[in-house]
């Protein structure tokens, strides 16, 4: 490897690097990806996205095969063996690993293992053995990605305190869990584990659960949780932990200053994530560095001439596919290209896989109004959709969001079956800003989910079909 040079250099193998070191090979440069975890695909595919709808499925299939007499399909001693959902698990991981393993070698990406650090126009590589060694390179894009931010107070233990690394390893299921945090993660979290039998109890401190999304839709997710036994606790703020003999108790007050008090066989803390830039380098650089995110511009460049980061170290919404695209931008920027599109972050899908399903793209219904844009919705709940009652998931609805003015589409929000795949369709709509119009005018096939889009469009203008 010596006195070879490399166009560019991507620390971190994450779904914003290993994406980013593709696009590199695929424009022809001559790329390198480093990466100080034994295996490639950083958060997303080992310890994020992928293991977490593994075991959301495998909780599916136990839901649905519990139900399968609803279906006219008779099925007894129907069991859980949780060894199998975690191996199953594993494989899933490993196979799409050593997957990007081999997308690494088909587009002619140097993988080089170990830690990398910036020194001046180089990356200088320290291996699990200590052993170093320098690269130099044309650019650098850094994707080191986030990890789990520890809550003072909230110290995991890994056993009855558990965070999201903690749980996807369980051996067993507890008996009952508290998941502190009604994200993305805590509500997947919740479903997986009060489907395999915990007695769950979710506790968040905002008003309400994944509460960033609409409120209705919130409100909705809470109605469903009640039902399959998962508690929401809101607007309650937890300020102290113990161990008892069987697990833990929290204790906090609601905003009005309600005692709050629950015990537990585990606690799964699940607020938060902090950007992770240790050992890079950074203090020797002209990098801008804010509450712990690297500061870029609309081409993901920092303030360092041919640096540029991309990713949760970034302070964009800590999601996988937007690391991705930031990696396609970063990557098409510094190989010159000249149709390079900076990414439009009002169109980036936010999709949480619980059961039910919520996804949304764009603007709610309250923050458009608070934009000043004078709204229009329209709704169709899955209650009134054929294929929904086919699948027997007729809980939820889809709205959207526009304005009344030129009748585009400011916001989608659904919840329910398959709104995951669902809000592809919303994002597509509202890159070509489309009108509501155009979208419920568009034909969708019989009998699909996909029909409930195109009938809340069509309600925008108080023309849906079926309800
Ligand atoms: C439980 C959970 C579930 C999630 N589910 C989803 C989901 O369903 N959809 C979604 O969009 N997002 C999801 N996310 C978020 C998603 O995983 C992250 O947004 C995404 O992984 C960020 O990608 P990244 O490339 O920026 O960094 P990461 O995936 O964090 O990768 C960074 C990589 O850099 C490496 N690294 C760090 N420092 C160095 C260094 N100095 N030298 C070499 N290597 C280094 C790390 O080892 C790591 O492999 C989830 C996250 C969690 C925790």
């Amino acid at each position: 490897m010596a006195n070879e040079q490399f166009d560019v250099t991507i620390i971190g193998s994450g779904p914003g690097g290993y994406v980013a070191a593709i696009r590199a090979g695929q424009l022809g440069l001559k790329a390198a990806i480093v990466e100080k975890d034994n295996r490639l695909g950083g958060t997303c595919t080992l310890r994020g996205c992928i293991p977490t709808k593994q075991m959301l499925m495998s909780a599916h299939i136990y839901e649905q095969m519990q139900h399968a007499a609803d279906f006219g399909v008779q099925a007894s001693g129907i069991q859980l063996a949780f060894a199998d959902v975690q191996k199953r698990k594993d494989k899933v991981v490993l196979k799409n690993s050593k997957g990007i393993e081999y997308l690494m070698k088909k587009n002619k990406v140097t993988v080089f293992k170990g830690t990398g650090k910036l020194v001046p126009g180089k990356v200088e590589i320290t291996d699990a053995e200590g052993k170093k060694q320098t690269i130099d390179t044309k650019n650098i894009i850094i994707a080191t990605g986030s990890v789990v931010r520890p809550i003072p107070g909230f110290e995991t233990d890994g056993q009855h305190v558990v965070n999201s690394d903690h749980i996807l390893e369980l051996k067993d299921v507890p008996k009952s869990l508290i998941v502190m945090g009604a994200g993305a993660v805590g509500v997947e979290f919740a479903s997986v584990y009060s489907r395999f039998g915990a007695e769950t109890t979710i506790v968040e401190l905002l008003p309400r659960i994944v509460p960033l999304e609409d409120e209705e839709v919130s409100k909705e997710l809470e109605r469903s949780f009640r039902k399959r036994g998962i508690k929401s606790q809101v607007d309650t703020k937890l300020e102290k932990l113990e161990k008892t003999e069987t697990g833990v108790r929290v204790t906090g007050k609601t905003s009005k200053g309600e005692a709050v008090s629950l015990e537990a066989e585990m606690l799964l803390v699940a607020v938060g994530r902090m950007p992770y830039t240790q050992g890079l380098g950074l203090e020797g650089t002209k990098i801008k560095v804010e509450k712990g995110f690297i500061l870029v511009d609309e081409f993901q460049q920092t303030a360092e001439k041919g640096v540029y980061a991309i990713g949760d170290v970034v302070p964009t919404p800590l999601l996988a596919h937007l690391a991705s695209k930031e990696g396609i931008v970063a990557v098409e920027h510094l190989a010159g290209k000249k149709d390079v599109r900076p990414i439009n972050l009002r169109l980036v899908p936010n999709c949480t896989y619980c059961d039910p399903e919520v996804a949304s793209v764009g603007l709610t219904e309250t923050k458009a109004k608070e934009q000043g844009y004078d709204v229009k919705v329209g709704r169709f709940p899955f209650s009134a959709s054929g294929k929904a009652r086919i699948l027997g998931e007729e809980e939820g609805f889809v709205k959207i969001v526009s304005e009344k003015k030129y009748d585009e589409i400011l916001g989608v929000h659904i919840i329910g079956p398959h709104a995951t795949e669902l809000i592809a369709e919303a994002c597509v709509a509202m890159q070509l800003e489309s009108t509501a119009d155009e979208l419920g005018r568009t034909m969708h096939a019989h009998p699909t989910i996909s029909e409930a889009v195109m009938e809340a469009a069509e309600g925008v203008h108080d023309l849906a079909v079926h309800i």
